[in-house]
Formats: C-alpha cells, structure tokens, sequence
C-alpha cells in the first residue's frame, strides 16, 4: 500500500511547473502589446540624456569646417617641394588656431602654422617643423613631405547632410556632445512615459514611521523609482495602498487615468490577503502568468483601460529581476526606442551554483579579471528573493538557462553587466 500523500498546487518552491511560461515567451507577448507613444517635444540637449530621439540628426555643417593643419609646420604648396634636392621658401607670416593668416602667397613662400589653424590659401601640404631648417624669414626643406601629409580636410570627420544619429536611439553623453558639436541646441524626443505605480502590502511601513510586530519598510517604491529615474520616465509615486479591496480598486483607477504604465509589487502570489488578482481580474484585461524564472515567478501583464499593467511580485530582488526583464524592453518600446538587446557576456564562474532545472535563474554575481585579465564572475552570497542586499553588493546577473543544474567552479556561464541594464 502507498503512504498518504498530501495534494498540494504547485508553489513558488517547486522548480518546473509545466504551466509556466518561458521568460523569451513572456517578453514576446509583452512587448506585441505595447505601442510607442505618440507625443513629441523640442528640449534643449542639456536636458535629454537618456531621453529618445523623435527624430534623424543631420549635420548642418563640415566638421572640421575648415581645412587645417594637424601638426605645428609650415604650410607649402606641394608644387614648391622640390624632388632630390634641398630648396628654400620665404616665410610670409603665422597661421595660429583661431587667428588664421590672411594673406596671398606667392610661389617659393609659405606659412608658419599651428596645430587646428586653417590653412592659408593656396597652401595644400603642412611640412612638420622637426623637417625644415629655419634661418631668419627662410626655410631649407627637402622632398620627402607628400601632398596633402598632416591636413585635416574640411569635413573629414562630418560632411554637411551626413546622417549623425537616427530617429529611435536612446541619447548618451557622447551623442549630446555630438550634436553640440554640429551647433544644434535643440532636439525632438519622445515625450516622457507616464508610469504610476504603488507598493502593496498591510506589513509595509514608510520611512519615518515606526515598525511593530513584523513590519517592514517599503523598499521596492525606492528600487522601482530609482530604475524608473534611469530609463527618463515621468514618474508617479502613489505610495503604499493597504490590503483593502476598495482602497485598491480606487488606486487602480486613479493610476489608469494618469499613466501608459502602471506598476504594482506584491499581492501576485496566492496569499490570503493578495486581492491585486481579484480586482484586476475584474477592472482590466490581465493575465496571470507564472513565468518560469527565479526569483520572479508570479507575474501580471495586461491592461486597465489605456494603461499597462505590470504586476510584479512583492520580493525586492524579484521586483529588480522582473523590471530589468520584462517592464525595461517595454518601456523601451513604448518610449519609441529602436530594439536593444541587453548585453550578455560569457565569464568563467569562480563560485560553486545551486540550481534545479526547470527554470531560467538569475543569481547574482560580482564580476571582474582574474590575475590573467579573464572575466571571472563570483556570486553575491546568499541568493533569496528577499536579500536586496545581494542585488547591492553585484555588478551584472549569472544568468542559467531552464535546463541546466547547479554549476561547479571553473564553468564558463552567461551574464548581463548591470551597466548594460540601465
Ligand atoms: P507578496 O507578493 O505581497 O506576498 O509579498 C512577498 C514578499 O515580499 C513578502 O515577504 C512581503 O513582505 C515582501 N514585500 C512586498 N512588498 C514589499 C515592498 N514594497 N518592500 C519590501 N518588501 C516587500
Ligand atoms: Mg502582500
């Protein structure tokens, strides 16, 4: 005779649930339901890092505008080196950075110039000043300096009409110096992503109020804003709502008039109190998913009206994991950003891995070069949901796919810099 068994659903605990979504299917069908908002504003440059371009840049102008010299010299018209022999030339005047030298020049002259100065006309060539004997206003040269040698030409670097940066990309340092640089003070992006969300939970407490009996306080609003902050969205912070079906059901309203995107953490799982289920089931078109990954497994997408909806489960780190995964590529999208795939490297892993297969897992992990210079990854200890901790002290996730076990020390795994995350 069998032992008793109890029949139990499958739990956060077991690894492989077969309903499970994989975590590639999951991004699929977020990111077909999101479109790019519609809006555009002009800013000034200085106030659109991070923001998405609305429109292709085109260089107005040469850079360098003009023809200069790229090494102190003297500049010559290549006709005037000699070929075999040593001749002289009369030194006309000085050609300096930002004070060019305006006079014409005769056959048998040429100019003293500097590093960056135009280059006087009817000059072609700059021979370097290591090269020429100088004695009063003449100089001595031979035929060894070609045409052309140690000139920057106009629009050698960017030519007037050239394509600088296209429509969709998400704007870094060096693309504001960029466009600085081509004398454009203003740009078309996208405008902001409205994103509200709310922290659920009776046990959670904000700062400045004091904790009993087993609260704690509220840190996912403070991870969430902070990667919300990275990504230029316009954020709304509506605070904690309680476990209280009314005063739910009215923030999911609020938040659907006010944003594209309403993020909540916690009351996805089956707990007791968790009613996020119930009102969404009834107020939206959502869909509950367990998506195989770890941490992270509950997870809702759908929408309240015109707003998105991500509910994501209330574990710090799962919140972290979930939104660099999932809400990260859709806020892209909406944001109007050309796709971008998120950074994945390969590194030796130094720590010995816990995993049962089943689920794609997300461990934190520290990485740096060994005394090789190799890329060596070591985990950030304990790997619990709840240790935000271990997202702190880490640099980039070690990521092991569904099908794999625990791993030994010495195992090249994949991983995705944080930095590359945003
Ligand atoms: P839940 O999904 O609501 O069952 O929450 C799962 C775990 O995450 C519980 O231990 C909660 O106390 C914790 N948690 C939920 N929301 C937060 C939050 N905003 N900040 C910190 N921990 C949270
Ligand atoms: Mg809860």
């Amino acid at each position: 005779m069998n032992a008793p068994v109890i029949q139990k659903d499958i739990s956060c605990m077991d690894d492989f649930d077969p309903k499970s979504l994989s975590p590639d299917i999951a991004l699929k069908k977020i990111k077909s339901e999101i479109t790019p908002v519609k809006g555009v504003e002009k800013i000034a440059i200085r106030s659109a890092l991070n923001r998405v371009l609305a429109e292709d840049i085109y260089s107005g102008i040469n850079v360098p505008s003009g023809t200069n010299s790229a090494m102190d010299g003297y500049a010559v018209n290549s006709k005037d080196i000699p070929t075999g022999v040593v001749a002289g030339l009369r030194v006309m005047g000085t050609s300096w950075a930002g004070k060019p030298f305006r006079g014409g020049l005769s056959t048998g002259s040429c100019v003293r110039i500097m590093t960056g100065a135009l280059m006087p006309e009817g000059t072609d060539t700059v021979i370097i000043q290591e090269d020429v004997e100088r004695a009063g206003d003449n100089i001595k040269i031979d035929g060894k300096t070609k045409k052309g040698d140690n000139v920057r030409q106009a629009g050698e670097d960017i030519a007037v009409g050239d394509l600088i940066l296209n429509r969709g990309r998400r704007l870094n340092p060096a693309d504001i110096g960029l466009i600085a640089s081509l004398g454009i003070a203003e740009v078309s992006v996208t405008r902001r992503v409205r994103v509200a969300f709310f922290s659920t939970g009776d046990e959670l407490r904000s700062i400045g109020e004091e904790l009993t009996d087993g609260d704690i306080y509220d840190s996912n609003r403070y991870t969430l804003h902070g990667m919300l902050s990275r990504m230029g969205a316009h954020i709304i912070d509506m605070g904690v709502i309680t476990d209280d079906k009314d005063t739910l059901e009215e923030a999911f309203a609020i938040a659907s008039n006010n944003a594209d995107v309403l993020i909540t953490s916690g009351g996805v799982s089956v707990g007791e109190a968790d009613y996020v289920k119930e009102i969404m089931a009834k107020l939206g078109r959502v869909e509950f998913w367990k998506v195989a990954i770890k941490p992270g497994r509950p997870l809702a997408f759908g929408r309240v009206d015109n707003a998105v909806f991500f509910g994501l489960p209330g574990n710090p780190v799962s919140v972290m994991v979930t939104f660099y995964e999932f809400v990260q590529p859709a806020l892209r999208k909406m944001s109007g950003e050309k796709d971008s795939e998120i950074l994945t490297l390969k590194a030796r892993c130094d720590s010995k891995l816990k995993k049962r297969p089943g689920r794609v897992e997300y461990q934190r992990g520290i990485l740096q070069k060994d005394e090789n210079g190799e890329l060596a990854v070591f985990k950030t200890g304990a790997q619990g949901s709840g240790i935000l901790s271990s997202m702190s002290q880490a640099n980039c996730f070690i990521i092991l796919p569904m099908e794999s076990g625990g791993v030994e020390p010495g195992t090249v795994v994949d991983i995705q810099p944080f930095s590359s995350l945003i």
